[in-house]
């Protein structure tokens, strides 16, 4: 029997010489010996930055249509370019392009998702022995019309994951100019380490760090269908990061990368809410908070805190139902010690615990919602639309959730799989007890965060404002919404807050003023020049005291707190910018991150 082919994959420097291409063609003939092998390229070099120059010097608006038939030449050099140099070393090759080995996209230009690879010509190229070597980043519309579509710039990527899954290869490798994915950015913490292994949850919570080595929807295509992958560097030999996916499920190959930004719905019933209301707004507040009840051993699960006017903030977080009686007695217990002190501008009278037993909490998953604010609006709306109020909301990269009363649970996942089309009942990963807690840590820098305040609390108030964001082309990350709900003229009103990308600050404050009558909030503030720093870990979810740890390294540095948002597996701060590198270097020192050495970036031989 031959065994399953390999997909390999080289990105634009690994192929951006004649010379690279010749050491490309020796590692894929090298593999070719004991395996089928399928080659997935990029353009050379700078090549498709290059033709987007070319393109813009002509005009500043190009056809969608002739921009794909423009960039999808940079691939077919290569690909000529690389079976030439296998044919070159005795080993039989042959290029092709997207269309030809059957990548059927969506008949949308410039970013096409791919719907079906029909890999029968692939098939019988590798039966009779060859390399086949094949054009990234391309395909050819469904409709018949052939096409040429592109899949979105750093597409390649995707391109091989998707080979892989309908070739049912054993692998799929990405050759890169970098070592694998490392803890952090080196740039900033010089002895950030390789990582053996990242899950693909991981992997996809990481964005921020792990996007520019890896394609997000490359990876989301890993999970669904279970190919495993490994990124390592084309200069060496060294075993690089393995992007561990869970087993591999025969799916459907049709609709392959999901037209659906959600691909999960997930309930968790049994949850109760703790809030702390009007905790004052300084360093070291949600340590001593978050430390107390780690030393319980408490196990917390969604954590939320927002800022608001004057000098407070609130916190939420949710617990196991049968912990809430446990979680409220030490949340009293705290209140006096959160108070006086350094921080003693709040009276410990101020503050107040609040408990709801009865919660659920209701989360939308899939890499497709990135950046894009419409998602996010869409479960608000469907919820709203079903009179389902939402108490507090928490997103990362891939998730929203939202605390909603228990008795409506149910009812929330049925809507929410009928609006987002997911048909299976909610699959959850089972959560690893192995895993470390935090495998790496992610800063986006760059970000201005705006709140709006006193939104009166009735359904569908955060659908239309992140509608309207959607609708201005923005994205938008990081969406909190916590407790506090207050009274302006007998009128229950809350705050929400949510990031986005500093150069979009003017024109998210612009939507916002867009709906304010019809929304009815009081004001909204805007705080530029902030940051994001994340931990992410699969093994967060069983671990406690992992949130408090890196509260406390901040703390320690005295660096301040704005937001809170969490995921399962990921926590997130926003600080002042000024503060982030100095809080990155805290906290990948903090989770015993940091190597002996500075790590080595080979170069190219
Ligand atoms: N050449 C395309 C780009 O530069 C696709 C890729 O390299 O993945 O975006
Ligand atoms: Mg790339």
């Amino acid at each position: 029997m031959t065994p399953a082919p390999i997909v390999q994959k080289f990105g634009g420097t690994s192929v951006g010489s004649v010379e690279r291409l010749q050491a490309v063609a020796q590692r894929v003939a090298a593999t070719a010996k004991s395996a089928p092998v399928v080659v997935v390229v990029s353009a050379m070099g700078k090549t498709t930055d290059t033709l987007v120059g070319l393109a813009s010097q002509i005009t500043d608006s190009p056809s969608r249509r002739e921009m794909d038939m423009l960039l999808s030449t940079g691939e077919q050099v290569s690909i000529a370019l690389l079976s030439m140099a296998l044919q070159e070393l005795g080993q039989p090759a042959v290029s092709m392009t997207g269309a030809q080995v059957g990548i059927v996209t969506e008949a949308e230009y410039a970013r096409a998702r791919i719907l079906q690879i029909s890999t029968d010509r692939l098939q019988r190229q590798l039966d009779e022995g060859k390399v086949v070597v094949v054009a990234g980043f391309q395909g050819m519309a469904s409709g018949g019309e052939l096409e040429i579509t592109t899949l979105g710039r750093g597409g390649s990527d995707t391109s091989a994951v998707a080979l892989a899954s309908a070739l049912n290869a054993d692998r799929c490798e990405i050759y890169t100019d970098v070592p694998g994915i490392l803890t952090t950015d080196p740039r900033i913490v010089p002895n950030a380490q390789l990582m053996a292994e990242v899950t693909c949850n991981e992997m996809l919570e990481l964005a921020s760090l792990g996007a520019k080595v890896l394609h997000p929807r490359a990876v989301e295509i890993a999970r669904n269908y279970g190919v495993p992958m490994v990124v390592r560097s084309s200069w060496t030999d060294a075993g690089g990061t393995h992007i561990v996916a869970p087993p591999r499920r025969d799916r459907e190959l049709a609709g392959l990368e999901l037209v659906h930004p959600v691909d999960a719905v997930e309930l968790s019933a049994d949850e109760a809410k703790i809030s702390f209301v009007r905790v004052p707004d300084s360093p070291g507040v949600a340590a001593k908070l978050f430390g107390e009840l780690g030393r319980r051993d408490l196990d917390l699960d969604l954590i939320v805190q927002s800022i608001h006017e004057g000098n407070t903030n609130d916190i939420a977080f949710t617990v196991k139902a049968k912990d809430a009686d446990r979680a409220e007695a030490v949340a009293r217990e705290i209140v006096p010690k959160l108070c006086g002190g350094e921080s003693g501008a709040v009276d410990d009278r101020d503050v107040e615990v609040k408990v709801q037993r009865e919660i659920a909490k209701i989360s939308i998953v899939g890499a497709g919602m990135i950046g894009r604010p419409g998602v996010a609006a869409q479960m608000f709306s469907a919820l709203a639309e079903a009179g389902i109020s939402i108490q507090t909301i928490s997103t990362s990269e891939v998730k929203v959730s939202c605390t909603i009363d228990r008795a409506d649970g149910d009812r929330a996942v049925a809507i929410l799989c009928k609006a987002f089309q997911v048909e299976n009942s909610p699959v959850r990963e089972a959560a690893d007890e192995d895993a470390p807690s935090v495998r790496g840590i992610a800063l986006a820098r760059n970000q201005a965060q705006l709140s709006v305040l006193n939104i009166p609390d009735r359904a569908g108030m955060a659908a239309k404002i992140f509608a309207a964001l959607a609708e201005a082309n923005l994205s938008v990350y990081t969406i909190v919404q916590s407790e506090r709900v207050r009274l302006l003229e007998g009128v229950p009103t809350r705050d929400l807050s949510f990031a986005v990308n500093a150069e979009d600050a003017d024109a998210a404050m612009a939507s916002l003023e867009a709906i304010a009558t019809q929304v009815g909030y009081s004001e909204v503030k805007l705080a530029r020049d902030m940051a994001k720093i994340s931990i992410v870990g699969a093994g967060m979810a069983t671990a406690s005291g992992v949130a408090a740890a890196m509260f406390a390294a901040l703390a320690d540095r005295k660096i301040n707190i704005q937001a809170i948002a969490t995921s399962e597996i990921k926590t997130s701060c926003t600080i002042d910018d000024n503060r982030a590198i100095e809080a990155l270097q805290a906290v990948h020192t903090a989770f015993g991150l940091d190597g002996d050495e500075p790590i080595e970036v080979p170069s190219p031989r």
